[in-house]
């Protein structure tokens, strides 16, 4: 779905059983890259809100829309807009992660600033890029980028740097213009320092 509303280009792809149904998504999925998506990102609030479920038809739903896709494949677990779903009642983990190694997604992009995520289940996606939210849309305050490296060089005790990529946590496009400018620079600086002292 093109984000012309926020005349903006953007691609969000939502995986759910029966939304309107896989088939479709799949349909949207192979459009997209017709017309030349150079990614696909699945969103995916549904599985952290009904793990049950979602260990039945996950697994299967993502892999029915990514089959073969050969374009790098990303599946978001979303715990919500910030704006939305203050951090602080956002939980401290995920409760349908580790089934994820079992998708086609070659990255699996999670939340982590906010929520104060307990990396650990990362080592159970040894598999995976792992896209990690590094960036805490809750508060306005824009992170300095020696916090926001802290919080890379956290994520690399669990996951190589290869396979790191450091990205917001969810609900930026609430956040005022030089405010979202200031905490997307400071993940840049991070990252850039941190390259510099692994490489
Ligand atoms: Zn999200």
């Amino acid at each position: 779905m093109p984000l012309s509303f926020y005349k903006r280009p953007g691609l969000v792809v939502y995986v759910t059983c029966g939304d309107p149904d896989l088939a479709t998504t799949r349909e949207i999925v192979l459009a997209a890259i017709a017309a030349g998506a150079d990614v696909i990102q699945l969103d995916e609030p549904w599985v952290r809100n009904n793990p049950e479920l979602a260990k039945r038809y996950a697994v299967k739903a993502i892999n029915r829309a990514l089959q073969g896709i050969t374009v790098p494949t990303v599946v978001h677990l979303c715990f919500g807009y910030a704006a939305v779903v203050p951090g602080s009642t956002k939980p401290a983990g995920y409760s349908f992660l580790a089934e994820l190694a079992d998708t086609h997604a070659e990255q699996i992009s999670i939340e982590a600033a906010q929520p104060r995520l307990d990396l650990g289940v990362l080592k159970d996606l040894s598999s995976k890029k792992i896209m990690l939210g590094v960036l805490d849309l809750g508060n306005p305050e824009i992170e300095t980028a020696e916090i926001v490296a802290d919080r890379i060089r956290h994520g690399l005790k669990y996951v190589a740097a290869d396979r790191l990529i450091p990205a917001p946590d969810c609900g930026m496009k609430y956040m005022p213009r030089h405010i979202a400018f200031g905490k997307l620079k400071a993940m840049c600086d991070a990252a850039a320092i941190v390259r510099q002292e692994i490489s």
